[in-house]
């Protein structure tokens, strides 16, 4: 037995459609209609349920019936009504929530379209870089003396990069994991536990010339010192011959 009331609720209050109702009740939605109209609502379109009429207008999203409508859409000459189909607060909600993915998106549009077309980008890149050089420039050295951590894990990222690339080993590593590492030894020196501060270099357990990965886990983090003396002596060796190379 269907229930009457319960229909007319979830149809004038709640706004759901026929055939959402008719899911409810396991029942098809012309079931629906008759019972609705035997009950005398009017059955809408669909669509002109989130038309303005008059100055009002429900919002298609969270259902809020705003009475002075224009005050709570946005408009868009676009639509029929000539207003947004959900309310500026649904608005907000949905921009925050899904601006991460729009910019995840546009950066895979993007990169995409710059492996199909890499003549296209790379003569694009090239005039740009050349009718903005010294704007790059002076912006580039300003991140540089702004951000001497970032440039840091940057510079010893690219130069592991170019090593690993060279030597087609895995290369994986990221400025993110040298960070992860660095915070692991709290910022000492792996061989002497000097701190290092800012002062420090992404030493590889198995050096890349002998074959070891650019990964997170063949990586250390050692001050300058003990990283130059090491060479390219696996850790092992390192230790067998001493610290410091004495
Ligand atoms: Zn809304
Ligand atoms: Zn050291």
């Amino acid at each position: 037995m269907l229930n009457k009331e319960q229909i007319k609720m979830y149809y004038e209050k709640d706004y759901m459609s026929l055939r959402s109702i008719a899911k409810i009740f396991n029942t098809d939605h012309h079931t629906i209609s008759r019972t609705l109209k035997s009950m005398n609502v009017e059955i809408v379109n669909q669509c002109d349920r989130y038309k303005l009429i008059g100055n009002t207008k429900i919002c298609f999203k969270c259902k809020t019936k705003y009475d002075n409508a224009k005050e709570h859409f946005k408009k868009d000459p676009s639509k029929r009504d000539g207003l947004y189909p959900s309310c500026k607060e649904c608005n907000k909600k949905d921009w925050k929530d899904n601006y991460p993915n729009i910019a995840e998106r546009h950066r895979a549009r993007t990169s995409k379209y710059a492996k199909n077309n890499p003549e296209i980008v790379n003569n694009y890149r090239t005039k740009y870089y050349q009718d903005n050089k010294e704007d790059l420039k002076a912006k580039s050295k300003q991140w540089r003396i702004d951000n001497p951590e970032k440039r840091k894990i940057s510079h010893s990222l690219s130069k592991a990069k170019r090593r690993a690339l060279l030597k087609g080993v895995r290369n994986t590593l990221t400025a993110e994991q040298i960070r992860e590492q660095y915070s692991e030894q709290t910022g000492e020196c792996v061989y002497c536990y000097v701190d290092v501060g800012n002062d420090y270099h992404v030493d590889h357990i198995i050096p890349i010339i002998n074959g070891g990965e650019n990964t997170k886990d063949n990586i250390v983090i050692a001050c300058p010192r003990c990283n130059l003396s090491k060479g390219v002596k696996t850790v092992e060796e390192f230790k067998i011959v001493g610290i410091r190379g004495i």
